[in-house]
Parts: C-alpha cells; structure tokens; sequence
C-alpha cells in the first residue's frame, strides 16, 4: 500500500462525452471500478477528469489497460494532457525538472538552454510546489524548481545532470538519465565486473602487469620518494576524517568529519533512522558501516562534494589539532588520503600512494583537494618581514585593509562562539558583512529541515 496521495491519471471531457449527453461522476465511477475498485476520487474540474486511485498498482493498471465507457475503449492519460502538450493517452512526454536557478530568472533563460540541448518542448516552463513530505499534499508556495514536457529525446539520449543557466549552474533531472551509482571494477584484476565475478590473476592497479603491488619498484609508475606528499589514513592521524573530535556543524555536535558527513548524508536521502543511529555511533567506522545501506539519490552525489568542504572548513575552525597540521604546510603540499576510494582518496594504500608518480594515482583524492584549497585560501599569511613603514601609499593602504580584514575575521569569530550558526568559510568582507546580516536577521539552523540544505543552497546559488 502506497501512503499519502498518488498522482492522479487524467481524462479529457472531450474524449468521453458524446453528443450532448454529459457525463456524471457516477457514471465514470461505474466504468472504472471494473478496472479497479481502489479508488480514492473522481472529480471533473472544466475539461479536465481527474481519477486519484489508493494504490500503484491500481494507477499502473489502469493506464496500461484503460477502461470501457460507452462501448468506447479509454485510455488515460499519466499527465495532465493540457500542461503536457500531448493530444493522445499514447503520445510519451518527458518531464525535464530543472533545480538551482533562481526563482528571478526568467523562464526564457532556462527554454534558451534547452533549446540548446536540441529538446523540442510541448509545454510551457511550469514551477513545482512545496508537497507534504509524508502525505505529498500540495501546498501553494513554490520549492523554486521549474518542470516541463519535452517530446522523448531521440535513440535513448540524455541531458547532461550539471548545466548552466544565465550563467549559474543548475541540474537538470529526467527519467533514464544515466544514475551516477557505482560501475563495477574488480579489485583483483580492476576489470569493468565484480570481484566476485573475477578468473583473472592479481593485477598491479597502476600497470596491470601480475608480478607486483602499486608502489612496488617494479611499477612503472614507480617513484622513490615525492617531497611534497603527506598521505594520511586512520583515526590517529587528525588529517583523517575518521579522527576523533567534536564538529559543530549544522546545528547539531558530532563525534568526527565522517560522523558529519555520514548523518548528513542519511538526512539528505530520508533515511531518518540511520541519521539518528550515525548521531549515536560510538567510532566514525561505526557510522560508516552504518551509512553503508543508505539509498543514496543522485542529488546528493551531486552535493556531496560541497557539503564535504563545508564539514572540512567547520574542522578547521575548531579542531586544533587539524589546524596546526594544515597551518604549517606549503602551497604546494599535495595532501593524499590514501585509502581504498576513487573519489575521495588515491584509491591506493599508503605504500602505494606514496611511491607512485601522483599523477598516476588511480583515485580523485577529493579529499585531498579539499585540504589544499583551505591551504591556499584560509591559512594566515607568514609573518611579515618587516614592520617598518610602508615605502609608499599603496603598500600602506594594503595593509590598512589586510588589518581591517582581520579584526573583521576576529569579531565574527567571537560572534561564532555565541551563536550557534554556520561558519561562513569565504574571507572576503562584503560576504562576512552578509554573514553579519544573516545572524541580525535571526537565522537559525537548527531545525531538522534546514540541514545543511540552506547554507549550502545559499551558496550554490550564487556560484
Ligand atoms: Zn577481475
Ligand atoms: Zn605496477
């Protein structure tokens, strides 16, 4: 049994009514109960039918088998045809949902995007409303993501997920657009199968040949030691996210970056109960044991890359352990986590990390990227060399602002110690002003909804 409201199937009153006879309620009802008796509600609004049935299975059935009206065969329609563009029950739309643009721009923009895409629309650009998460009951207030029908891309094609609209870049969603979840690699022989699958030998990640490991002499991508590479694995070490320590971050205190990470994630894919078990799990390799049967949507693989800087940049702030390490680095540190992850990590162990050429490194080392830009953007400047007087004007204003800038940073920071509210990680004034405001205007993000959806669509906006 489904709960809340199912998506109603449609009629046009055109189709079914002939002559002068019109057609009541009840006489619908009769015809359709011998599809199906599971039915919720039958209303007519002007031209338009709408059947809400109480199960899946009963609107799948009724649209693949219709039923007899008047010794008439009846298709129906899945969406409403008159929004859709589509003049038969048979005639296939595709609903384009695009998320991220901003509600002020114009709905020429996103049709000129389209356009670009080569997509051929049947209907206007429409907005989606805010729905009742459980009963999925319409509200009147608009979520900010726009929809519309389009005419079936041709020989199974599909629109790219990440795009850009008036220059800001949004995502584009469609049934049998590719999903990002995971392709299968073997671990023995990193052929396109499962490990379990696998009759090969044991191959060497880098260069594939049988008789060595990543990291081995023998490898070609071999080096014997890369000077600027600090590779970290483990709870020990604080570069890790798995390192003990206490991150505030979205109104909520957890126990390491993956605990963050990991809730949430399980908030994000509405999975409430593993959110709260992740809150709870005593280690970080708990709570990603935990988080491991998560359903996770494509919208946030889409983000987790951004919501992972945002949970990296909170530990900055306030783990000094993790500070100092990244404090005392060079621009030109590469950091490595060197774990078993293409994404995050090198996809290669500490030995293999280490001795292969970097740029050999199988892994994205997202992590690892994340560390540098708060290397390059937020560690304080090395001393200056000298405190004598600036040799001209404009040495002296720079400094004027660099100062300025500084106890700007201060008192937002003691701001931060009273007010439970997000770290804002840019450094420039005219964003820590909007900061300012932001608290004056009383922002909290301490309720469940605001997860971590709202400082990071703020940002996402405007990038
Ligand atoms: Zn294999
Ligand atoms: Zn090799």
């Amino acid at each position: 049994m489904a709960t809340g409201m199912l998506k109603p199937v449609y009629l046009r009153n055109s189709d079914i009514v002939q002559g002068s006879n019109p057609v009541t309620d009840y006489e619908l009802l009769e015809s359709v109960l011998i599809c199906t008796s599971e039915i919720k509600c039958i209303q007519r609004n002007r031209g338009l039918w709408r059947i809400y049935v109480n199960t899946t299975q009963s609107r799948d059935k009724l649209l693949t088998e219709g039923f007899d009206f008047r010794n008439t065969h009846i298709n129906v329609f899945e969406t409403n045809p008159f929004s859709a563009g589509t003049n038969s029950p048979l005639e296939e739309v595709l609903r384009i949902t695009i998320k991220g643009v901003p509600l002020s721009v114009d709905d020429g923009e996103i049709i000129k995007m389209l356009d670009s895409y080569k997509v051929s629309l049947t209907s206007p650009i429409k907005y989606e409303n805010i729905r009742h998460p459980t009963t999925h009951k319409m509200t009147s207030i608009l979520n900010g993501n726009r929809f519309v029908y389009a005419k079936p891309l041709q020989n199974g094609q599909s629109l790219p997920r990440s795009a850009f609209c008036a220059g800001i870049k949004c995502l584009i969603y469609h049934k049998g657009q590719p999903s990002k979840k995971r392709v299968p690699k073997c671990t023995n022989c990193w052929g396109e199968h499962w490990r379990t699958q696998c009759s090969d030998k044991k191959r060497c990640r880098i260069c594939l040949k049988t008789d060595h490991e990543p990291g081995s002499e023998k490898c070609e991508a071999f080096v014997e030691n890369q000077k600027n590479v600090i590779s970290f694995a483990g709870a020990d070490n604080p570069l890790s996210n798995f390192f003990p320590c206490t991150i505030h971050v979205f109104g909520i205190h957890h126990r390491s970056a993956e605990h963050a990470f990991q809730y949430v994630k399980a908030i994000r894919c509405g999975d409430l109960s593993k959110a709260t078990a992740i809150q709870a799990a005593e280690t970080a390799l708990d709570a990603k044991m935990i988080s491991k049967t998560i359903q996770i949507n494509d919208e946030f693989i889409d983000k987790q890359e951004k919501l992972m800087e945002e949970i990296v940049n909170a530990k900055y702030d306030q783990v000094e352990a993790f500070r100092e390490i990244l404090d005392k680095q060079e621009q030109s540190t590469l950091f490595a986590e060197s774990v078993f992850d293409d994404f995050w990590g090198t996809g290669l162990n500490k030995t293999g990390t280490e001795h292969t050429d970097h740029r050999k490194w199988p892994g994205q080392n997202v992590l690892g990227q994340i560390f540098r830009k708060i290397v390059s953007t937020r560690r304080p400047a090395p001393p200056r060399r000298s405190e004598s007087v600036p040799r001209n004007l404009q040495a002296a204003s720079q400094r004027h602002i660099s100062d300025m800038l500084s106890s700007i940073r201060k008192s937002d920071k003691r701001a931060d110690k009273q007010a439970s509210t997000m770290q804002d990680h840019s450094r420039s004034p005219r964003k820590t002003m909007r900061t300012n405001r932001r608290k004056n205007a009383g922002y909290k993000n301490t309720d469940v909804n605001s997860l971590g959806e709202k400082p990071l669509g703020t940002d996402y906006d405007s990038g």
